[in-house]
């Protein structure tokens, strides 16, 4: 692992500017776990942020690195996290406002109040659309181990998807309920 790493990323509001690039290692300030991305989703919303209709980059940045719908496996981990290198995850999407608000205050962001919240590759912070990313232990979402099959789904306008990361997404939903509940641990 070097010093850069490609990422696909955007200017938000700027239609037509994605591009695939070399960015620096993730930073340590993102989270405590490295992943080393496997595959990604692209979704009718990553559409709206390539054309310049949504999305905003990191205060005081220009560029966005795109993706939400992560897939990938564990690189490094702290012991306390329970993950260990190998693992497969999927990275929760939204973060909670800094408020928090009421919704967020008891770990619901997707109901957020106040709208200051923040996502992965969307709205003011950096996506898992590179080589590796890092994320907070309490916003992964540990998957079944079984090898994995990731494919180019057609069944949508908005373009590929993982299939069977798509499929294992919604088979893990324990794991997911104790995270999202505990956004403050
Ligand atoms: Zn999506
Ligand atoms: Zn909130």
């Amino acid at each position: 692992m070097g010093d850069e790493l490609r990422a696909l990323t955007v200017a938000p509001g700027i239609g037509n500017s994605a591009r695939l690039e070399d960015v620096s290692e993730p930073d340590p300030v993102d989270g405590a776990v490295l992943v080393r991305t496997v595959a990604l989703g692209v979704c009718r919303t990553d559409q709206e942020i390539i054309s310049g209709e949504y999305g905003a980059a990191p205060p005081g940045e220009r560029r966005l690195i795109l993706g939400h719908e992560s897939l990938g496996r564990v690189e490094t981990a702290p012991p306390e996290s329970g993950l260990v290198p190998g693992d497969l995850v999927v990275g929760i999407v939204r973060r909670p406002d800094p408020v928090p608000c009421c919704a967020c205050a008891v770990g619901e962001w997707d109901m957020c109040r106040n709208g200051r919240y923040t996502e992965r590759g969307i709205k003011e912070r950096h996506g898992y659309g590179a080589e590796h990313f890092r994320i907070e232990p309490e916003f992964v979402i540990k998957l079944d181990p079984a090898p994995i099959r990731t494919g180019c789904g057609a069944s949508s306008p908005g373009g590929c998807h993982s299939t069977e990361g798509a499929r294992r997404w919604s088979s893990g939903p324990a794991t997911s309920r104790r995270s999202s509940s505990s956004p403050n641990s």
